[in-house]
């Protein structure tokens, strides 16, 4: 396709710029900026235009915003610093590199200035880079009180308004390289910084001056340094599609994608951007991607969740129409919206954005997973239907393009480019509308219902409360504690409840957190991630909305952070402590603080001091460790009690087992959200691969296998990423500092192989308990490990975005429910295996199923709900001398479901004492140490 540039219009200058001035308080005009893309008075960089028309596969693949560059005396560009100008083939920069290059443009530029924020989950220092006029930079602070004024306005008149708007000036932050495969934003946000900074052509002096831009260079820098090792590693001669090969095993420390699903920030990175935002309040937030061909910009289409405000979804179209259309003018092909990402989910990481009023913006750019250009076929419609015409994209992808780093580069830089020149066009309007979503947050709160939510103080399990007031706080969402008795409706709660009051800011964000999401708008729709995450039913605890305005008036003292203290009481001089397990995920924490401590479990209840005490309390020996049990006890808010001797219940060891948890090296990204809670909760163990198991003797190292959630199915255990003609080799290298963490292997191609199942039957047989978690689950029945279980997979109609539905519990007296107390659980659906029990079993075997039906989905979308009515949640089979644990749940789910953790924790510290009564005695072995019988 010809590129069809429009050619530059004569002004009349004089006439545009008095009259258009005046109108948006520039020195520029509107119309002027909009064809001006140079400055005649500059010099241009010969070498830039030449390498980048050069790098450009096609003249359409360009726009007159970026197809050259400024040389300014004593301003380092890109190619300066790192010797390559963004976009070169085969170049990709590693984050301190990237970083020692703003830091030059800060140090030459009064434009540029750099901030510290943080560090990443690996350490690694985290920065925002501000951009701007030198006025702007030299007084950020005002303009960050501006935004956090327009961000909480409370107690702002709507004249206080409206002068705070006058002087203020819109943030606009944008973000690359989150996804670390997706390689293209980073290097081109240098470029984009030192351009804002240097050019004087009237659209990036608009820019520069009516706004502020500020930058995160790259998301996921822990990420960036690993997937640029591995490209120079493997990937950078590769110029054939057919070809290419996977990205690294890891990229953060724990997620791949999921850094963008982490709805309560629990990863380091993400939560530092989450600080630095709720300091700075940027009306608008930026995200890079890169996949589909050749730009999609993201619109909000339906499903919408109806909380955001009205006027976000009247934002969105207008900025990507805007791009489009312009970029379309350019001849840039490709370019689309709509019919990709739809508004309903609240947890990605940009969604911090329209979650607290903003406006969330993203792209994905096509990129080839590097800077190696190469031919790419779209002749099947390109994903997502990027190379057919439709309403929403008039110009479509080709079928077939060579494609390059420059390209995506160009695209990136030419669409962002456009977005800030319509802020700068209309800055005051960005900065009205950010004012009135905040305000609007407050009035719906004060106007409709619900207006408010209560977290009942005397919950038996406070932990989780606390933990979810607190993830609440991490979201800047207000929290206080009744100072007396709450009565609200006809209702009344005892004063230290929490109170959310919805008259807040951030009102809107606490409603969608904590609703039900009963409303999702049509069922025939799909949703990109998640459909449900309430957070109440996540965490099993209470959270009860007031649809009473009195609950705005009740007196509260604001909560920081919830920290809850322990109690011990009972003897001063005891002999054993009794610890209450009422639910507390910190019970497995109190464990491993107190691992050196021979403790048992009640398998009863009792009563100590005057305390209930549910079976699955501890009874932890005191003598010689009184001082170190309460400081645990009161430091994880549980409840002790010191008595003078054992109580007078069966009791069984809580033996502290030796613990692999098993990972492929194509799947690890649900692993490791399971070593994420692990960690986070003190839990030891052996992170174990194919490597491991195929060596065999497993039984000699561990107790019990955890197979966290991964792959598609049991074969891809088995056989694993697909062998190439050499080694893949995941290894710390002189070279390669940041491959082999987290594990490392001669060649990570390749599954556990038959000879792997073979190895984990026999860890069965020897006495070993192995528990698949979610898709895990498949392995057992698929290859033999467990004789009369089958596992399918739902069909048809089905549709569940990882809703969440009730669960039956039916064995309560296994020990994986201590501490549960209700007999039906919120469970997070996460499309487990459908597994089938022989009716003669099921009574023994399985210790909980799915409710099923419609009416059992509490929160999100499931269709098809009945195939799941009465299916197995989690089984417990005996195999050999072990045990074999079978969810077809996922009890660690992201960092979300923490009402289920107990679920995989329980059978962790029960590991060896799993066993229920059954009716009847049926452990009928069948004499070759195999399978046992039934
Ligand atoms: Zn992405």
């Amino acid at each position: 396709m010809p590129a069809s540039r429009l050619p530059r219009l004569p002004l009349r200058r004089g006439f545009l710029v008095a009259a258009l001035a005046a109108l948006c308080g520039s020195a520029v005009s509107a119309q002027q900026s909009v064809v001006e893309t140079r400055s005649p008075t500059q010099t241009q960089d010969e070498d830039f235009a030449k390498s980048v028309a050069e790098w450009t596969t096609r003249p359409e693949f360009i726009s007159p915003l970026v197809d050259h560059l400024p040389k300014v005396e004593g301003v380092p560009s890109p190619k300066d610093v790192l010797g390559y100008h963004a976009g070169a083939p085969k170049k990709l920069t590693y984050y301190a590199d990237i970083l020692r290059y703003y830091r030059a443009l800060a140090a030459a530029s009064p434009r540029v200035k750099v901030i510290t924020t943080g560090t990443t989950d690996e350490g690694r220092e985290t920065v925002v880079v501000f951009v701007g006029s030198e006025e702007s930079i030299a007084n950020l602070e005002k303009y960050r009180e501006d935004l956090a004024k327009l961000a909480d306005p409370r107690g702002l008149t709507e004249e206080e308004a409206r002068e705070v708007i006058a002087d203020a000036k819109p943030l606009y932050h944008v973000m690359g390289g989150l996804h670390s495969g997706e390689t293209g934003p980073p290097e081109m946000e240098m470029e984009l910084a030192y351009r804002l900074a240097v050019e004087d052509s009237p659209l990036i002096r608009t820019i520069r001056d009516n706004m502020i831009v500020s930058i995160t260079p790259v998301a996921e820098p822990d990420g960036r340094d690993r997937y640029v090792d591995w490209y120079y590693r493997y990937l950078v001669d590769i110029d054939n599609e057919d070809e290419r090969i996977g990205g690294p095993p890891y990229w953060g420390k724990y997620v791949l994608h999921d850094n963008n699903r982490d709805i309560n920030y629990s990863q380091v990175t993400m939560r530092t951007l989450l600080d630095w935002y709720l300091d700075w309040h940027p009306p608008i937030m930026h995200e890079l991607h890169e996949s589909i061909p050749f730009m999609y910009d993201y619109s909000g289409q339906a499903p919408q969740n109806p909380d955001f405000d009205p006027i976000l979804f009247g934002e969105l179209p207008w900025y990507a129409n805007w791009e489009m259309g312009q970029m379309i003018k350019y001849g840039m092909p490709g370019v689309w919206t709509h019919g990709f990402m739809d508004a309903w989910s609240p947890g990605y990481l940009g969604a911090m954005s329209y979650n607290h009023n903003g406006m969330m913006r993203m792209y994905e750019i096509f990129g080839n997973g590097g800077a190696t250009t190469m031919m790419r076929d779209l002749s099947d419609g390109g994903d997502r239907g990027a190379t057919k015409r439709d309403w929403f994209r008039p110009l479509p992808a080709y079928d077939s393009v060579v494609w390059s780093m420059r390209n995506n580069t160009n695209y990136s830089e030419t669409g962002v480019l456009l977005g800030m020149q319509l802020t700068s066009q209309f800055p005051k309007v960005v900065l009205e509308n950010f004012y009135k979503k905040s305000l609007h947050s407050i009035q719906d709160g004060e106007n409709e219902t619900p207006h408010g939510w209560v977290l009942p103080a005397g919950q038996r399990d406070m932990t989780r409360v606390a933990t979810l007031v607190n993830l609440l706080r991490l979201q800047g969402i207000e929290v206080g504690q009744a100072t007396k008795k709450v009565e609200v409706g006809d209702s009344t709660y005892p004063a230290g409840s929490y109170v959310i009051k919805r008259n807040q800011p951030y009102g809107r964000l606490a409603k969608i957190l904590l609703e039900r999401q009963d409303n999702y708008p049509d069922p025939s729709l799909m949703t990109y991630d998640d459909s449900g995450w309430t957070m109440g039913l996540m965490l099993q605890t209470e959270v009860v909305p007031a649809d009473d305005r009195a609950i705005l008036d009740v007196p509260t003292s604001p909560v920081d952070e919830a920290v809850l203290s322990g109690t011990v009481t009972g003897e001063r001089s005891p002999a054993v402590y009794a610890v209450a397990h009422y639910g507390s995920t910190n019970m497995i924490a109190l464990r491993y603080r107190l691992r050196d401590l021979g403790v048992k479990a009640a398998e009863a209840s009792f009563q100590a001091g005057g305390v209930d005490m549910p079976a699955g309390s501890f009874i932890v020996p005191a003598t010689g460790a009184a001082d170190r049990i309460q400081a645990a006890v009161k430091e994880l808010g549980l409840t002790a009690v010191g008595v003078k001797g054992e109580p007078d219940v069966p009791m069984h060891d809580l033996d502290i087992p030796r613990i692999a948890m098993y990972s492929t090296w194509g799947s690890t990204q649900d692993v490791g959200w399971v070593r994420y809670a692990f960690d986070r909760f003190g839990i030891p163990y052996d992170l174990i691969y194919k490597e491991r198991v195929r060596q065999g003797n497993l039984r000699a190292d561990y107790d019990v296998i955890v197979m966290p959630s991964q792959g598609r199915d049991g074969k891809s255990f088995v056989v694993g990423l697909e062998p190439r003609d050499e080694p893949l080799a995941y290894t710390k290298t002189d070279r390669f500092q940041n491959l082999g963490m987290y594990g490392s292997s001669e060649d990570i191609t390749g599954g556990m192989g038959l000879e792997g199942v073979l190895e984990l039957q026999r860890f069965l047989d020897g006495g070993g308990v192995m528990m698949t978690l979610g898709n895990a689950t498949t392995l057992p029945p698929e290859f033999g490990l467990v004789r009369d279980i089958n596992a399918s997979r739902t069909s048809g109609n089905f549709y569940a975005p990882r809703p969440i539905v009730e669960a039956k519990i039916l064995r309560s007296e296994s020990p994986i429910f201590y501490g549960y107390t209700n007999e039906t659980v919120p469970i997070k659906y996460t499309n487990g295996p459908m597994l089938q029990v022989p009716e003669e079993d099921r009574d023994d075997e399985v210790l909980m199923k799915f409710v099923g039906g419609d009416d059992a989905v509490l929160s999100g979308l499931m269709r098809g709900a009945s195939q799941i009515k009465d299916r197995p949640a989690i089984v417990d089979v005996p195999v050999g001398k072990g045990r074999l644990l079978l969810y077809s749940t996922n009890p660690v789910y992201r960092w979300q479901n923490h009402g289920e953790f107990n679920m995989l924790f329980n059978a962790l510290m029960n590991y060896d004492d799993l066993q229920v009564p059954t009716k009847e005695d049926k452990t009928v072995t069948d004499g070759s140490g195999g399978t046992a019988l039934r």
